[in-house]
């Protein structure tokens, strides 16, 4: 199995420790669903079948009660202009891997904590220029490329955005969907956009597969 498909569908009984009962049925749901937008519908049709009509719509019920915390992580959201995975680097035409999913929106957009947790680290000395870095259990988010700097506050590094009116500090709790930044041009950049990386246990997770089953659960809810 693709390892990352297989680290997403850990993630899913992991960040819902409370449901353990359910988590298998809705990691394979999850499971299909990002299946089916990857690799075509072709592979797996036949495989939704083999679900009873009755647990199916418990796992859809559970799958949307257990995405519902989440917040898409940017702001006037353009297009996705880069895909976790081997691509030739924008410097220099390198084969290289991209630890994220570059989402483009305007400069100066607001940028939204996806789960909430804790700040962890806030920076804005390496090529992912000023950034936010989220511990929500054993997921680990990543937020790249924003505008404003770095200051220490107290013996705190903290990220200050003025014209945002943002301001971070390392160590503090945030809530999902908490305004975190501004999209920017910091770092190790050719154009003004979010890159978003997520790690499950020190794994890398391709971020599409994470937005495809939220998107998922989003339709299973509107159908309740
Ligand atoms: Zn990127």
């Amino acid at each position: 199995m693709n390892r990352h498909l297989q680290a997403a569908r850990q993630t899913v009984a992991q960040l819902f420790p409370s449901q353990p009962s359910r988590s298998k049925t809705v990691s394979a749901l999850i499971l299909l669903s990002t299946s089916c937008l990857l690799w075509g519908a072709a592979e797996l049709s036949s495989r939704p079948q083999q679900v009873g009509a009755r647990e199916t719509d418990q796992a859809n019920v559970a799958a949307a009660t257990l995405w519902s915390g989440a917040s898409f992580p940017v702001e006037n959201f353009q297009a996705y202009t880069s895909p976790f995975g081997y691509r030739s680097d924008p410097y220099g035409g390198n084969r290289r891997f991209h630890y994220g999913l570059d989402m483009a929106a305007p400069s100066g957009s607001y940028i939204r904590n996806w789960w909430s947790g804790r700040v962890v680290e806030v920076s804005d000395s390496s090529s992912c220029g000023t950034s936010v870095i989220v511990q929500s259990g054993e997921w680990r988010h990543i937020y790249c490329h924003m505008q404003g700097h770095v200051v220490n506050e107290g013996g705190r590094p903290t990220m200050v955005d003025t014209n945002g009116g943002i301001r971070i500090r390392e160590g503090q709790d945030i809530a999902s969907g908490a305004r975190i930044g501004r999209v920017g041009m910091t770092g190790r950049t050719t154009g003004p956009h979010l890159h978003w990386g997520l790690q499950y246990q020190s794994s890398w997770v391709d971020p599409a597969l994470v937005l495809q089953a939220m998107y998922d659960s989003q339709r299973i809810s509107s159908r309740q």
